[in-house]
């Protein structure tokens, strides 16, 4: 019994050690890891559901870390949240979008709009809105190229401040779109005062509508009605069956985004997508 018991302690803690060792070396690497060129983009198409073309692309970030190999956001965006690196991280971003669009146009393709995502330090910062003009002026980027996802908890965090932010966003041109709706406060009286161009559906909801629930779907399609009523228009993300896909054009859902079409891609994979799309 005693020996069992020192194993269980031995494997136990040698899996702290592994799970501790590797936060503790990603916090410290990733101070590094803007300058050392670690971060990349990848890209998820947004396809129109009437005509099926990509319509946009949503810019998700990667971390080819030297001794870990490729990690997700979900495990260092907090921990850059905690930091304030996101910062930096976020310029990074959008100037990393920018240039790419650039690109992409001056390989012969129509422009078409790259989604990023902002966190809410990106809005505390007193600078932001210079910021922003000036990467899109130093990259030659129109406005109306980017858009900027937002969640629920970001924009209820400090709402006065976030309403101005947004319309100074907003008349500059830039496109702005409420991510993972549904999922936060929900607070439906606030929807009307935030100058969103478009409500993602969060996919959530979506992978209930395999379910084929009644309950799912009404639910789904009342977030649609509302999202029309205040003339804005409805992207549902994690759509990953024909099904899904089925039930979002009956609702008269503009614009998907999901593995069904396409997991997010690198961004020369994204550029085949997009010529084939646009027939060149
Ligand atoms: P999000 O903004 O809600 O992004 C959607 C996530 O769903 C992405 O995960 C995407 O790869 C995944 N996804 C796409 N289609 C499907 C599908 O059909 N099924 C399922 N199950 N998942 C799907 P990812 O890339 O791991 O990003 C996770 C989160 O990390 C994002 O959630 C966003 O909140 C955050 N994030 C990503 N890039 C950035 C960034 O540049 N800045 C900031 N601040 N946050 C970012
Ligand atoms: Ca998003
Ligand atoms: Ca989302
Ligand atoms: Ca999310």
């Amino acid at each position: 019994a005693k020996e069992h018991g020192r194993n269980s302690f031995k494997v136990f803690h040698s899996g702290m050690n592994i799970q501790s060792y590797r936060s503790f070396q990603l916090q410290n690497d990733l101070r590094k890891a803007l300058e050392r060129n670690e971060f990349k983009l990848v890209y998820q198409p947004r396809i129109h559901i009437g005509s099926s073309k990509i319509t946009s692309a949503e810019a998700l970030i990667r971390w080819d870390h030297p001794n870990w190999g490729m990690i997700l956001p979900s495990e260092f965006i907090p921990l850059a949240e905690e930091s304030n690196l996101i910062v930096e991280i976020g310029k990074w971003v959008l100037a990393e979008a920018c240039r790419q669009n650039k690109a992409w146009q001056e390989a012969g393709l129509e422009p078409i709009r790259i989604a990023v995502n902002f966190s809410s330090q990106q809005f505390l910062q007193k600078d932001l809105i210079e910021t922003i003009s000036s990467i899109l002026t130093d990259t030659g980027t129109a406005p109306g190229m980017i858009e900027i996802e937002i969640t629920e908890s970001v924009i209820f965090k400090n709402e006065l401040a976030m309403t101005q932010t947004l319309k100074k966003l907003r008349n500059m041109g830039i496109y702005l779109s409420m991510d993972d709706f549904g999922m936060g406060y929900s607070s439906l009286k606030y929807l009307r005062q935030f100058p969103v161009h478009s409500l993602k559906i969060d996919k959530s909801f979506i992978q209930d509508l395999s379910s084929r629930s009644p309950e799912s779907l009404s639910l789904v399609s009342a977030i649609v009605s509302l999202a029309h009523s205040l003339k804005l228009s409805v992207v549902a993300e994690g759509v990953e069956t024909e099904e899904q896909l089925n039930q979002l054009r009956d609702l008269d859902c503009e614009e998907f985004q999901g593995y069904y079409f396409s997991p997010p891609v690198s961004a020369n994979e994204f550029e085949d997508f997009l010529f084939k799309s646009q027939d060149k």
